[in-house]
């Protein structure tokens, strides 16, 4: 698992002159939010989001702020995890270039950094840090998302290429991403957490076709990809052929560091509790004018034990983890608590504001709690389930015995799927 910096030397400056340096910095050279959705900030439409997103990273960059806690040599700064608790601390409220935080800086640029050859690291670190690529994951597929070492997309060797064919589905804003990691069989013939290799892939190339999905919540950030004979350098491989399980569960602690909010990598707040602590149960009633109800100071008191709690537990299993007094699968815990909390948290507010969030007029931000609910379960599902979660916690951090699976000695050739005919294609 790679940690922050932390050992490497003191800083050359302390924190509390980073903060101040930082925060001169902020407040004169990155727009206020004012009001604007933080995931979008002032972006008018799609193309001006992902411009948009690119030229402030670039701008971060230019001054120095960029990739605080990744190695020098990679661009980064190489610093340990509080100066980037600073600097996003300081830049709260302001326009950040969030698009990159998930997946690109949280967890493809920490894999990368794992299992990269000296050449990748070169090429993909400091080129995301100037706000030059982003990236995206292809790992669920139609069969299956849960079940990621089931995959069938099949990757097959041709010379100095692999030749990819197969379908991803649910990858967040593809159409916006420059790069992603892949992961595909390239051996039918041992069990499947063995054939399976990650492949780095530009996502705009002959052979992709990518279709948005819209969801209920009327977003439509979700995408299927089909590829159909995309050629991938051979040396975009990411670690060892057939060994492409070994990259994805370590992606996987990442990407349930990045989920939980605890990844040291992140350059916008890193919990949904920071956010909803400040903009929170208690604004929504003063402006339902519910605040005396004494229904709704209790909401107010769950929303704030929530948040407080599930915020504490973030640094808690954090620094744990980083002390080693936990397995990096810990991160899951987290990641189980902030499922639960924005459910919760998205249900009291639509509680809090009443009717006005579920029929609103134009340009009532209240009514965007309506949305927010419809979307709530996305929370629980991406990143890994809960359900799935609960059984990581169970088997690697509380060590009760493994599920059943009747697929884990079996040649993946013989394993029985519901797509036969794409298996029996390589
Ligand atoms: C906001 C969001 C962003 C996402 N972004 C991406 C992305 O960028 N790239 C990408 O590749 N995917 C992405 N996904 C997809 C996500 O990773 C999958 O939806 C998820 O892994 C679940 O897979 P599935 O939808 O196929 O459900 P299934 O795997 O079919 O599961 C259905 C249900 O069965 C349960 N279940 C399955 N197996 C078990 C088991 N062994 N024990 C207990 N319960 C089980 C699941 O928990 C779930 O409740 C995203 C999803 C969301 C919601």
């Amino acid at each position: 698992m790679t940690e922050a910096p932390t050992a490497s030397g003191e800083p050359r400056e302390d924190l509390d002159a980073f903060r101040t340096r930082a925060k001169e910095w902020v407040t004169a050279n990155l727009q206020p939010l004012n009001g604007a959705d933080p995931a979008l900030g002032h972006a008018t439409d799609d193309a001006d989001h992902v411009i948009r997103v690119k030229a402030i990273q670039r701008k971060i960059w230019d001054a120095g702020f960029a990739g605080l806690c990744y190695p020098a040599e990679y661009g980064g700064q190489g610093l340990p995890a509080a100066y980037q608790d600073a600097f996003i601390e300081v830049s709260y409220g302001y326009e950040l270039p969030r698009l990159f935080n998930t997946p690109t800086f949280t967890i493809i640029l920490p894999t990368i950094l794992d299992f990269g050859t000296e050449e990748q690291k070169k090429r993909f670190i400091p080129a995301a840090l100037k706000g030059e690529e982003l990236w995206v994951q292809f790992l669920s597929e139609p069969t299956g998302g849960s079940d990621l070492a089931g995959a069938l997309t099949r990757a097959e060797r041709d010379g100095d290429e692999f030749v990819l064919n197969g379908s991803k589905i649910w990858s967040t804003y593809a159409w916006k991403s420059d790069y992603a990691l892949c992961v595909a069989r390239t051996d039918w013939d041992v069990p499947k957490h063995r054939g399976l290799s990650v492949l780095i892939v530009k996502v705009h190339q002959p052979g992709i076709t990518i279709t948005q999905i819209k969801h209920v919540d009327g977003t439509e950030e979700f995408c299927q990809e089909f590829f159909d004979d995309v050629r991938i350098p051979a040396r975009d491989v990411l670690g060892q052929v057939n060994d492409g399980w070994n990259v994805a569960s370590r992606l996987l602690l990442h990407e349930r560091e990045a989920v939980s909010g605890s990844s040291p990598y992140a350059m916008a707040p890193r919990t949904a509790a920071r956010e909803n602590d400040q903009v929170g149960a208690a604004a929504l009633a003063q402006v339902s004018g519910g605040a005396d109800d004494p229904r709704v100071r209790q909401l107010i008191g769950e929303a704030r034990v929530l948040t407080r709690v599930h915020t504490a537990l973030v640094g808690r299993i954090a620094t744990s983890i980083r002390t080693g007094r936990l397995p990096a699968t810990a991160g899951s815990i987290p990641r189980l608590s902030n499922g639960v909390m924005r459910v919760r948290l998205a249900t009291i507010a639509i509680d809090i504001a009443g009717d006005r969030a579920v029929a609103w007029h134009d340009g009532d931000p209240v009514g965007e709690l309506g949305v927010a609910y419809l979307g709530r379960q996305g929370v629980c599902i991406g990143g890994g389930t809960l359900e799935i979660t609960r059984n990581i916690i169970s088997e690697r951090v509380l060590g009760m015995p493994r599920e059943h699976a009747e697929d884990l000695d079996r040649p993946f050739r013989e394993v029985r799927t519901n797509t036969p005919t794409q298996r029996n294609r390589s």
